[in-house]
């Protein structure tokens, strides 16, 4: 990618951005606006509405009163696919203003964002297009007497509430499945990353989208993602971020109409290594890549590395070795490898989780410190913290940060024992020769995924989940398309 291009449009000016109802762009209703802030330089970017609940239950409405009278539920399959793979191609056209546009806002380095935010959120949709005419109900072993067919029906009015690690890509986790069954979808992006998200939202009515199929809402999590989460009228609700708010959801269904809920959130994930690696120094690389990209705030990012004692030392200098050899900086410099923490707050609060870390008898190897402040963005040096225990803070928390704990062990037993030691289980690896203990070792660690001799890039084909209080359900692959349909029985008399 051209270095000259991606400056051009970092120095576009950008918005200010409404949301998007009933296929229109509608301001808050009390006029409010929010300030979002560039984690590049702490700058003023531009601004979003600050919605309201009214406008959240004007977006809902919207979304239901298309539903109902069925815009797009009601197209053929066909039509709908059309209309879904040319937003596929709009997105891919615009991939690289959106990548820039994403990371004015979020901070992911643009290496990084090119590929898992438009590519990837085009690949979703058009994964999802293909998909849709090729599911079929079922007929049940019933008696010669009766048919018993099962459908699959569409919910109805989707609410899905995004993160600000991946808007695109992790958006089209929700909307792919959950447009291509003919659902309508109210989408709330997190308010500190959500620019792309809205203009990817655009491209879809662009495509053909019906108005009021896809309505998008900004605003502060408490209160439009609160009127989300108490909405009569949501059916479903698909949610990617922290525990706490997930938590809150699911009082909000209680509390309303016990709409589903479905959440995706955090990890604490163990990346194992063990002596007999097929390649250490490939392990060694991955490791740092596997905690330290998009400045740590990944999901399954390998955020406590479990090391066989007999090569901890030699194992966490070569780790500390990769680590300092990354760039980090300006995140739109396609040779950044680690670019801006999304906000100061996130920043401050990593920082926290170090000291804290020190506190509790850590060693700090290297970072440790927020660094280029005179940037005015918010920049963290990848820091790798060792003598961290089984139940310290740092083994026990998510940072969502560049913050990596390594602790030693001496039997595989030990390690599965260490990997299952907090109440997570979003992803692990681990890194052996041996067949045996590789199959042992998935079988063995609880989580939704599990690498052997990698870590990360599981694509759109197999599902990504968490189980414990990483979450339940399943984005990606054709097990996330069970979130966005209700089964209907059909019961006859013949
Ligand atoms: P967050 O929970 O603070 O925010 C996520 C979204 O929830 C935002 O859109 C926010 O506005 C909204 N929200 C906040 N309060 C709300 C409320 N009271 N009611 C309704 N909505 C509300 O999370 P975050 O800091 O944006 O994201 C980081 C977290 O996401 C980390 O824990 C990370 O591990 C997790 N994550 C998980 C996955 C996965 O696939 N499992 C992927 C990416 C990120």
């Amino acid at each position: 990618m051209d270095q000259t291009e991606i400056d051009a449009l970092r120095a576009r000016p950008v918005g200010p951005f409404d949301h998007l109802i009933d296929g229109r762009h509608v301001t808050a209703s009390d006029g409010g606006r929010m300030d979002i802030l560039s984690p590049i330089d702490g700058t003023v970017l531009t601004t979003t509405a600050a919605g309201t609940a009214a406008d959240m239950e004007a977006a809902i409405a919207s979304a239901r009163a298309a539903f109902e009278d069925g815009r797009w539920a009601g197209q053929p399959p066909a039509a709908r696919k059309k209309v879904l793979m040319k937003w596929a191609d709009l997105i891919d056209a615009n991939a690289l203003e959106l990548a820039v546009l994403g990371v004015r806002d979020n901070g992911t380095e643009i290496s990084m964002a090119l590929k898992a935010e438009p590519g990837s959120a085009a690949a979703t949709i058009r994964y999802y297009a293909e998909a849709l005419d090729k599911l079929y109900g079922e007929i049940a072993a019933t008696p010669r007497d009766v048919l018993g067919m099962i459908h699959k029906e569409p919910v109805g009015v989707v609410g899905a509430i995004i993160p600000w690690n991946f808007p695109m890509m992790i958006g089209a986790w929700k909307l792919g499945p959950a447009l291509a069954m003919g659902n309508s979808v109210v989408l709330k992006p997190s308010e500190t990353a959500s620019l792309s998200l809205m203009r990817m939202a655009e491209l879809a009515l662009e495509a053909g989208l019906p108005p009021g199929v896809l309505n998008a809402v900004t605003g502060a999590g408490a209160v439009v993602g609160e009127a989300m989460g108490l909405s009569m009228d949501v059916d479903v609700l698909v949610f990617t971020g922290s525990g706490a708010t997930g938590r809150r959801l699911m009082e909000y269904a209680a509390r309303s109409n016990m709409k589903r809920v479905y959440l995706e959130l955090g990890g604490k994930s163990p990346n194992i290594v063990f002596a007999d690696a097929p390649n250490l120094d490939e392990a060694a690389k991955v490791a740092a890549s596997g905690i330290f990209r998009n400045a740590g705030q990944v999901c399954v990012a390998g955020s406590r590395l479990l090391v066989e004692a007999s090569i901890h030392d030699e194992f966490v200098s070569a780790v500390a070795k990769a680590t300092e050899a990354m760039r980090v900086g300006d995140p739109l410099r396609m040779d950044t490898f680690i670019g801006a923490v999304n906000s100061e707050a996130q920043l401050n609060a990593n920082l926290g989780f170090v000291e804290t870390a020190a506190s509790e008898g850590g060693q700090v190897i290297t970072g440790g410190g927020r660094i280029l402040e005179d940037t005015g963005g918010y920049y963290m040096a990848p820091t790798i913290v060792t003598s961290v225990t089984r139940d310290a803070t740092l083994s026990q928390k998510e940072v969502f940060g560049p913050v990596l704990g390594v602790t030693p062990f001496d039997t595989e037993e030990e390690a599965i024992s260490l990997a299952n030691s907090t109440v997570y289980g979003l992803a692990g690896a681990a890194w052996t020769a041996n067949l045996g203990r590789a199959h042992r070792m998935v079988r063995a660690v609880r989580t939704g995924v599990m690498h052997i001799n990698t870590y990360g890039g599981a694509d759109g084909t197999v599902p990504l989940g968490g189980v414990g209080q990483s979450g339940n359900g399943s984005d990606k692959s054709l097990h996330a398309i069970e979130k966005y349909v209700n089964l209907k029985t059909a019961w006859i008399k013949l």
